[in-house]
């Protein structure tokens, strides 16, 4: 027992020791706790703290931008969105108004276009509000998803907020409870020296105490680490929650700044479309405007006219009445008209009926005795004519009294020409007188008939005479603008040729001579020296030919030119003074027309004989000397065998001295038988030239006036263009004594006696010159 005793002693000992071990490590436990719980309750305090903030924060945000918050903006977003759509919608109405409008006025006008684009625009743009509508359905049901997230949110809090506020009760029990036990504890010591007292006896118990202490303090300490945790979670929460409203705030910003984007743009597009509809309106206005005005003055115009037009229509329509009257008569007073007008017309056509009968009647008498006269007056003067030619004043004949005129002429009778001579006035009478006017182709219509028979086969001679000077050369051959009758006879023969080519073959050829001192010479010869003899032809036709005298076949006006051109350089250069040279000789063209008849072989010869004589001019005897004297000895003896032979002819004198000179010998078959024979005598009118004019004058005279015998060959009626000289008839026949026959006296009854008398004066006239 003692030693138990001990044991025990020793074991209590060791108790109180483990004991006072306890109460310290009680002590230090109770101060732990009590620090602990003074921290739980700053703790608890803080996050009491923090919740009332989090639940002001909360009721802030709620007020701020709760659910109801965002509610109302989303209420107020759509009352706008339905504004705008409204007012879109009166827009559009509006539009469509004005389009219709536009659209009747103007169908063509260039603001359709426009319109097509502004509704393009505005198509365009309610596309885009379509765009944003649908948009901002969206953003609805973003914020709508968001309101019920943050809802959710809410719920979520106030959830945890509960739980907090559970945890809380629940922990503010647990420390109350910890106190109690705290307190209880402290009440304890008593116990644990009751304890102690007991431990001796009741140390079990006291141990199992012990370990439910620990048990229990472990227990608090997990509730508390438990807390710690909870209260860890819910700070994070907070955070979150936080976070999520920053950044649901964040988007809402952004929304609410992207819908005023959308609205600005959409109020500005509107504005765009307000604009241009205003001014789409204006300008159609002032367009109307314009046209009104148009419109007006049109009007204005129409009315006056209307005023101006009343009146005259009034004296249009009174007009027309009389009119209407008139032509309603007319058909009455026209009959009338014409019936007394038919009558007159029928009368008076009567009455030009009967005159015409007259006349008619007159004509044929007339005619006959034309025809009756013509014969005889071609029986009478036989185929010679006779005409004279003044040549115009020319610069040569210089000036004052010596170049006056001394050649007048008869106004009624171009027969007849008048010159002063010596201050005596002497008449003469010719078959006809051209003035110096008269052109070239009025002379060659005189001759031009006498050329064409020369196709028919009838011998032709054709003579220029005069002095020198006189216009002899300028009547043959002319000049280059203005030909003489030699290119115009060959023309017209060729013309003539041309026309009766269906039944005839024509040769015409051309031969040109020059008689100088008697002497015969060709001019398109090769020799133009050599002189020619003329001889009768073998065959004993009578027929006198010029054996080597040159014959050109001419067929054109050109052949002519070059003939005309060769014969000329051939007298030019065979002589040193050609003008000299000319009027010295007698210069000849000999034109032959052959023809035959293709159907019966008939032949015909005619020739046509163009000469230009020489200067008929007398040269003084005495200052004439040698070659001189000889030549005009030659010419005075030619030019007087020419005249010899005329009148012989005319005369019809059984012989005709034609061997006197080369010349008739030369020309013998042109002037006897059928031939026709043309003296062209060539006058000056110059006052110098009188007496070689008064000596050429009465050359033609004397020829011309050579009483005819019985007539020996037939003259055709129409080969002499002479209708003109029927009055010959009526004119004296001459000058002379014997001539002085009464006009009662028929010429075809002149008395043998009287023919001779007359033919005595004439034969002494051209004595008396030469
Ligand atoms: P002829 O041959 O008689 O000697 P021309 O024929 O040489 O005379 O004429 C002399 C001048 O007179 C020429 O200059 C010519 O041109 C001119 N002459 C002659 N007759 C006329 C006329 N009828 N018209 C114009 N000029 C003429
Ligand atoms: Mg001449």
């Amino acid at each position: 027992v003692m030693a138990s005793m001990a044991h025990l002693q020793k074991e209590k000992l060791r108790l109180q020791e483990e004991l006072l071990e306890l109460q310290e490590k009680l002590a230090a436990q109770e101060n732990n706790e009590l620090s602990l719980s003074f921290q739980l309750q700053g703790q608890v305090e803080t996050l009491k703290a923090k919740l009332l903030e989090q639940a002001q924060e909360i009721s802030r945000l709620r007020s701020e931008l709760g659910g109801t918050d965002a509610e109302k903006h989303r209420d107020l977003l759509a009352a706008e969105n339905e504004r705008l759509r409204q007012e879109m919608k009166a827009c559009e109405g509006e539009l469509r108004e004005l389009q219709r409008q536009q659209q009747a006025p103007c169908r063509d006008c260039p603001h359709l276009q426009e319109n097509a684009g502004l509704q393009e625009q505005l198509s365009q743009l309610q596309r885009e509000a379509e765009e944003t509508r649908a948009k901002l359905v969206e953003l609805d049901l973003e914020v709508q998803q968001k309101t019920n997230r943050l809802a959710e949110v809410e719920l979520r809090l106030k959830d945890s907020l509960a739980e907090r506020a559970e945890e809380e009760e629940r922990l503010s029990r647990r420390l109350r409870d910890s106190q109690e036990t705290i307190a209880s504890l402290k009440s304890q010591p008593q116990q644990i020296k009751y304890i102690i007292k007991t431990v001796e006896v009741e140390s079990a118990k006291a141990k199992q105490a012990l370990s439910e202490t620990q048990s229990r303090n472990q227990y608090l300490q997990e509730q508390v680490g438990m807390q710690k945790q909870v209260l860890k979670e819910m700070e994070q929460q907070l955070q979150r929650s936080q976070k999520t409203e920053a950044q649901l705030r964040a988007q809402i910003m952004m929304y609410e700044a992207e819908l005023e984007r959308a609205h600005g743009q959409m109020l500005e597009e509107m504005q765009a479309m307000e604009e241009e509809k205003n001014r789409a309106i204006e300008e159609a206005f002032s367009r109307a405007q314009v046209e009104m005005k148009a419109v007006h003055e049109n009007l204005a115009g129409v009315r006056t006219n209307l005023l101006t037009l009343q009146p005259a229509l009034r004296t249009l329509t009174h007009d027309y009445n009389s009119l209407k009257r008139q032509v309603r008569d007319f058909p009455q007073l026209l009959q009338e008209t014409l019936r007394s007008a038919r009558a007159e017309i029928s009368q008076a056509i009567e009455e030009v009926h009967s005159t015409n009968r007259e006349l008619l009647r007159k004509y044929r008498r007339e005619l006959q005795l034309r025809k009756k006269c013509h014969n005889e007056l071609v029986r009478l003067k036989g185929n010679i004519r006779v005409f004279g030619r003044v040549r115009p004043i020319t610069k040569e004949d210089g000036e004052g009294p010596e170049a006056a005129n001394a050649v007048t002429f008869d106004a009624d009778d171009d027969a007849v020409l008048y010159l002063l001579h010596k201050g005596k006035q002497v008449s003469f009478e010719l078959d006809k007188v051209f003035p110096p006017q008269a052109s070239q182709e009025e002379v060659f219509q005189e001759v031009q008939a006498l050329v064409t028979s020369c196709i028919d086969g009838y011998n032709v001679c054709i003579f220029a005479y005069g002095q020198t000077g006189a216009g002899k050369t300028y009547t043959m051959e002319g000049t280059a603008a203005n030909p003489g009758i030699n290119q115009r006879a060959l023309q017209l023969l060729f013309s003539e040729v041309r026309g009766k080519a269906a039944d005839w073959d024509y040769a015409i050829t051309v031969s040109a001579a020059e008689i100088y001192n008697e002497a015969l010479r060709d001019l398109l010869g090769k020799e133009p020296q050599e002189k020619l003899e003329i001889k009768l032809c073998p065959d004993g036709s009578g027929q006198l030919y010029v054996p080597g005298l040159t014959e050109f076949r001419v067929q054109s006006v050109e052949d002519i030119n070059k003939v005309f051109e060769f014969g000329h350089i051939k007298r030019v250069t065979e002589c040193t003074n050609l003008n000299e040279h000319s009027s010295r000789s007698h210069a000849l063209l000999i034109v032959t027309v052959r023809g035959l008849d293709r159907s019966t072989g008939l032949r015909t010869t005619g020739k046509l004989n163009l000469v230009d004589l020489a200067g008929s001019e007398r040269v003084g005897r005495s200052g004439a000397e040698g070659s001189r004297l000889r030549e005009a000895q030659h010419i005075n003896k030619s030019l007087s065998a020419l005249g010899d032979v005329i009148y012989a002819l005319r005369s019809r004198q059984g012989h005709v001295p034609f061997r006197n000179s080369k010349l008739t010998y030369l020309l013998q078959d042109s002037l006897s038988g059928d031939s026709k024979t043309l003296m062209m005598v060539q006058v000056s009118p110059a006052e110098k030239n009188t007496s070689e004019t008064l000596c050429s004058l009465k050359f033609a005279e004397r020829v011309r006036s050579v009483e005819l015998g019985p007539v020996s060959r037939k003259a055709e009626l129409g080969s002499w263009p002479s209708q003109e000289h029927l009055e010959v008839l009526k004119t004296p026949l001459g000058d002379s004594p014997g001539s002085a026959a009464s006009p009662g006296r028929g010429h075809a009854s002149l008395s043998p006696g009287q023919l001779s008398s007359r033919s005595a004066s004439i034969r002494r006239k051209l004595h008396t010159s030469g």
